[in-house]
């Protein structure tokens, strides 16, 4: 049996009919009546469709710089549509750069092209040749979304890149680019809906595999093999090369080590890239300046504005980076509630080190807590170097106070690393001792984080 068409006869043979049968299926399956084709609602629909794409601003609009432009495009003849004609109608718009100007022309000469060779007939508009020529309308070759443009314009053709996936991991047991055959560009995907002998239209073929990888989940229709692939309730299981393979491939693309719950196999570094960055330049870059064996823990101020010079101005991979930094220290710090008790010196340190280990100065918290020792809030006193004036019996009981707590701990963190108290450490853990029996508010505990270290007051006896 052909390769092509093993996917699509087990799919028939398992689940062809449940999956037709829902109206989701059916819908998609119906709407492909061809429909007679306008040029100007096409014309001026594709324009809708790629200003966007090629980022002219939102504020040009077809009565406002760019009527030109859409009044033009009903109006030129697409047998003698010259090049000169089209740069003129679009000199007349304004708000446009050159190169938008350029994208535009270009743009503009093949729907001319498409116009003059198909007469807008649905069926020459889906045929291969005419779909190359759709794809150069697209920037940057975004192929995909001119099979799916013509698929709402009412044209039915195959679009469904999931199916694809699907397809991908089902014959070759991988759905990355490196994965033998595998080309990702749609036309490959046309080409197998058009081979297949099981269903009777390539666009039929199309609807199925989508159905199947999820395409109608929104409607209730639960396509297994989407993201996020459900193999263990797959009826297609027994045959699919991505669930007999399980992974054993060489290469494995980041994507789908996630979708194979292997992400553990890969490292941090790898990770960084594939969050941080879908552009080649900021990849590169940020290649450059990761320290493998520290990739989150070494970005320090100099090195971020180092790698922040390589970006072009308008990046906010700087911003990305500090953001998943920020993330990943906070998910360590389970927030405290109301009622939770500190147990020991241990679980002060756990609780407050990754917040304070890295910070540039001192920084002075109470806990404090109630009749049963149990956590009631938590408050910052002061930041700074540390001495009895920074840090006032007066700042600390008051807050007490207004909380009403019954005794509180203190913590705070040594820059340097080293969690020994210093001389000034005992002074000041002196004074808020006696003002607390003064007050009846003791203070249980005085904590000091040092990098991965501390020392506490009540575990050496020192209060
Ligand atoms: S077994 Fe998994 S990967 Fe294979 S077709 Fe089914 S859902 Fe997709």
């Amino acid at each position: 049996m052909a390769e092509n068409e093993h996917f699509f006869q087990i799919l028939q043979k398992k689940i062809g009919s449940s999956l037709r049968m829902h109206p989701w299926t059916t819908a998609q399956l119906n709407s492909s009546n061809i429909r007679l084709m306008s040029r100007k609602n096409l014309g001026e629909k594709l324009l809708d469709q790629i200003l966007p794409l090629f980022e002219v601003s939102e504020e040009l609009t077809r009565f406002a710089g760019l009527q030109p432009l859409y009044d033009g495009i009903n109006l030129l003849d697409p047998v003698y549509c010259r090049k000169d004609e089209v740069l003129r109608m679009l000199e007349k718009c304004t708000g446009l750069d050159d190169s938008q100007r350029e994208q535009l022309t270009s743009a503009v000469m093949v729907f001319m092209d498409i116009v003059k060779k198909t007469n807008l007939n649905p069926m020459q508009l889906k045929s291969i040749t005419t779909l190359s020529l759709w794809w150069k309308i697209f920037p940057e070759l975004k192929p995909w979304y001119a099979l799916k443009w013509l698929w709402q314009q009412g044209i039915a053709v195959p679009h469904s890149q999931s199916g694809y996936r699907a397809w991908r991991r089902f014959s070759h047991g991988s759905n990355s680019e490196s994965a033998k055959n595998a080309n990702l560009h749609p036309k490959r995907w046309l080409e197998i809906c058009e081979e297949q002998n099981v269903f009777e239209t390539a666009f039929e073929a199309d609807r199925l595999a989508a159905a199947f990888s999820g395409e109608g989940r929104h409607a209730g229709l639960a396509g297994v093999c989407g993201n996020l692939p459900d193999c263990n309730n797959c009826e297609l299981s027994l045959e699919c090369h991505w669930y007999a393979t399980d992974g054993n491939s060489e290469y494995m693309a980041i994507e789908e080590r996630i979708q194979r719950n292997k992400i553990s196999t890969a490292d941090i570094p790898e990770l960084m890239k594939w969050l941080l960055s879908s552009n080649p330049e900021e990849a590169k870059a940020l290649q450059n300046s990761l320290n493998a064996e520290a990739p989150l823990k070494d970005w320090s101020r100099e090195r971020l504005r180092e790698l922040e010079n390589q970006q072009p101005l308008d990046s906010n991979l700087i911003l990305r980076l500090k953001a998943l930094k920020e993330m990943c220290r906070n998910y360590g710090i389970e927030k405290l509630k109301p009622k939770d008790q500190f147990n020991s010196s241990r679980e002060i340190f756990n609780h407050f080190h990754q917040q304070l280990e890295n910070q540039k100065q001192e920084q002075f918290i109470i806990v404090l807590l109630d009749n049963k020792h149990r956590y009631l809030a938590e408050e910052d006193v002061t930041k700074g170097i540390l001495n009895k004036s920074l840090v006032h019996p007066r700042e600390v009981f008051a807050s007490a106070i207004e909380h009403r707590a019954v005794a509180l701990i203190c913590i705070h963190n040594h820059p340097s690393g080293d969690p020994e108290p210093s001389q000034q450490d005992f002074r000041i853990t002196e004074r808020l001792v006696e003002v607390g029996k003064l007050v009846g508010i003791p203070v249980l505990d005085h904590v000091i984080v040092g990098g991965e270290n501390y020392t506490s007051f009540a575990d050496k006896g020192l209060l």
